[in-house]
């Protein structure tokens, strides 16, 4: 895969279709300026300021774009919110449709078969294997994003963060949260 992606690179060079330059400047954007940091923003904001919490809910892009975040594979957000009585969790369940504005580039196992089907065939088993069990009583709905509309699920603030910043809060916000697919951190607990 290296060696084809160089061919094609030096061929695309040759030709002048492509700037390595700029590629460059594209990788190291995915790598170290985009990622789930920008999404764990977001919901740290959510939780701490209900009127963005709303405003997030309404129009997610918008909301979203305020904080900065914005570009390819983000421009039509959705956000989610979990409560005790529904669990959000997304796929894509044709490809590998993601948020990369807020949430980088989507990891391996969101792109894999097993997950995309499964998914939606038996969420609470796919929960399960990622260590959250949820009560029987929680409905869980699965949101299929499309190349149109990518979702942000914001987890539920854990019990015991009245009296932290922001940007606290925004450390207990892991990735698999904000996909569903895994609950925010408790204050103290592993990272
Ligand atoms: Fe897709």
């Amino acid at each position: 895969m290296d060696l084809r992606v160089r061919a094609l690179e030096t061929v695309l060079t040759e030709k002048g279709y492509i700037d390595p330059a700029a590629l460059d400047v594209l990788i190291d954007t995915y790598q170290t300026k985009i990622g789930p940091r920008n999404g764990a923003r977001v919901v740290a904001k959510a939780w701490a300021d209900p009127t963005f919490h709303d405003w997030l809910l309404k129009d997610a892009t918008a909301a979203i774009a305020s904080l900065g975040y914005t570009g390819r594979q983000g421009e039509h957000m959705v956000a989610v919110a979990n409560t005790d009585d529904e669990h959000h969790m997304v796929v894509c369940t044709l490809c590998s449709c993601y948020p990369w504005p807020v949430l980088g580039l989507p990891p391996t196992w969101y792109k894999s078969a097993p997950y995309r089907s499964r998914a939606v065939k038996e969420p609470r088993g796919v929960l399960a294997e990622f260590g959250v069990e949820l009560p029987a009583s929680t409905r869980i709905r699965v949101w299929d994003s499309t190349a149109e509309v990518r979702y942000l699920v914001i987890p539920q603030r854990p019990d015991g963060t009245d009296g932290l910043s922001e940007e606290q809060l925004a450390d207990l916000v892991t990735r698999d949260s904000m996909i569903g697919t895994g609950l925010a951190r408790k204050p103290g607990a592993a990272p």
